[in-house]
């Protein structure tokens, strides 16, 4: 059996892990990825770049078909979905090329296949024997496949859809109609984006609302209200009692309340969240610790309960207060390489300021605290919400649909938390997170001048509501 040796051996090659490794090669170190699907994870290959090369196609046939302009006369595009799938692969291989497989070379390489713990200084990757001074876990997530009765006997898609041609679960063909079990982020945006195409939506939500946890409830009744516009069906308070194919369509029997009844649909597509990625790596024979979801245990520094052994990124799940997303990921497994190698202090992972945003149109963007979050954490709480309606922009390109909120401490009028919908809200969240990270307070985002007219004067509206009425504001006046 051969056997290697490397400074570091890192299970995993997604952001998280090519971002450990370079930083192992800056501190002179030789490290070794593992990887037994396409070379990069899943941001590039099937997560974040499909998705948002989709949508954004998505959005220009929509445009087209409801331009916002009196004068402006609706057109219908053409949709060759097959050609649309070979140019977003195409966007993905050179992607790939450039940002990852073109990195891989000097101090650090890449073995392909599974791989598994074998002690806690080793592992094997399909039978080839790797020993490391240091080991990093990068293994990420993957979608959560719940326990629904007959689900196992259907054929149903996940967002693994969205994959490249490397894998055989890539769509090319669109589905009529389609059931997306879920309502989290990742059903949001695909959700949105199918009806696009012209498929015929259902998004089967347990909660009240959309987006019922982790964030405002404006946020949901908003995009909500979009989603009913657009023509996605939207059914809340509602589970899924069972699955059942029936000729070429999928049969799911759903409870809402007291009534039960079935829903058809020519495909069924499974977002109910995603679980780390720590179950098939025989983690035990490292004594690595992990909690009931699958997150491994690590510390603010990312070292697990084995003194040599980091994690990061999505297999860390909600540890030290983290989230599944790359830029997370691509921080903390830099992280993890310095304080691998460190001779001195070691480096803390920052995960109070994490914006994100969800791709729907409007933007989804948030960063901080919920009114909620603050309140549960003590604060005596100032928020407000502010409708888009208010931003001079929103009003001037007629895109007035959303808004904005935000959560200050009453007392030292520190910003906590921001959430906006909107357009380009996933810009604007910038200057939040900036300021929060500095500890900026209401008045700072007065203070700031902004240019006029931007949906970034957003955040300057809702920071002046703090004093007074914003709908009686003149212009970009104070
Ligand atoms: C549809 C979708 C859209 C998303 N959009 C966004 C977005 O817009 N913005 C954003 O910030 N984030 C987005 N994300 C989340 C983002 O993709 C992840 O947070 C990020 O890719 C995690 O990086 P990682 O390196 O931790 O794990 P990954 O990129 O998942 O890499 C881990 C790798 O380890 C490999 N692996 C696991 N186990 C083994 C094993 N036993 N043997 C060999 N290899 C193994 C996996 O195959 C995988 O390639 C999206 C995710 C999805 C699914």
């Amino acid at each position: 059996m051969k056997q290697a040796h490397y400074d570091l051996v890192i299970l995993g090659s997604g952001s998280t892990a090519f971002a450990a490794a370079l930083r192992a090669q800056e501190h002179g170190k030789t490290s070794v990825m593992t990887e037994e699907r396409a070379t990069g994870g899943t941001c590039v290959n099937r997560g974040c770049l499909p998705s948002k090369n989709l949508i954004e196609a998505a959005k220009i046939i929509h445009d087209a078909r409801h331009p916002r302009y009196p004068g402006l006369t609706p057109a219908e595009l053409g949709l060759d979905f097959r050609k649309l799938i070979e140019q977003k692969d195409e966007v993905i291989h050179g992607y790939r090329k450039k940002k990852y497989e073109s990195l891989v070379g000097g101090q650090f390489t890449i073995e392909k296949g599974h791989v598994e713990f074998v002690d806690d200084h080793s592992i094997q990757v399909d039978g080839k024997r790797i020993t490391g001074g240091r080991i990093l876990i990068a293994t990420g997530s993957r979608p959560v496949i719940p326990d629904i009765d007959g689900l196992r006997d259907v054929p149903f898609l996940t967002s693994d859809l969205l994959t490249n041609d490397d894998e055989p679960m890539e769509m090319r063909e669109l589905p009529r109609s389609l059931i997306l079990l879920g309502g989290g982020y990742i059903a949001l945006e695909l959700g949105q984006m199918f009806r696009r195409f012209g498929v015929e939506v259902t998004i089967l939500q347990r909660s009240a609302q959309l987006l019922a946890h982790g964030y405002e409830p404006e946020v949901g009744e908003v995009i909500g209200e979009v989603f009913e516009k657009e023509g996605v069906r939207v059914l809340t308070s509602t589970s899924v009692r069972s699955v059942r194919q029936d000729g070429a369509e999928v049969v799911v029997t759903i409870q809402s309340v007291d009534k039960t009844r079935e829903l058809r649909a020519e495909k069924l597509l499974v977002s109910t969240g995603r679980q780390p990625n720590s179950d098939k790596i025989a983690i035990k024979k490292s004594g690595v610790a992990f909690g009931k979801h699958g997150q491994v245990h690590v510390d603010e520094f990312l070292r697990t309960n084995v003194p040599h052994i980091f994690a990061a990124g999505d297999v860390i799940g909600r540890e030290v207060n983290s989230q599944m997303a790359t830029p997370v990921g691509s921080q903390d497994g830099g992280i993890a390489a310095d304080n691998a190698f460190a001779s001195g202090e070691l480096r803390r992972v920052n995960h109070r300021v994490i914006p994100r945003t969800i791709f729907t149109d409007p933007q989804i963007a948030t960063v901080g605290m919920t009114e909620d979050e603050a309140i549960a954490a003590g604060h005596d709480c100032w928020c407000n919400t502010v409708p888009m309606s208010l931003v001079p922009r929103a009003g001037a390109i007629r895109d007035t649909a959303g808004m904005i909120k935000m959560v200050a401490d009453a007392g030292t009028e520190e910003v906590l938390g921001v959430s906006m919908v909107g357009n380009s809200a996933g810009e604007v969240i910038h200057e939040a997170a900036m300021a929060m990270r500095f500890r900026a307070k209401i008045r700072d985002f007065i203070d700031l001048l902004h240019v006029y007219p931007t949906m970034a004067e957003a955040l300057k509206i809702a920071a002046i509501s703090r004093f007074k009425d914003p709908a009686k504001l003149s212009c970009c006046a104070e």
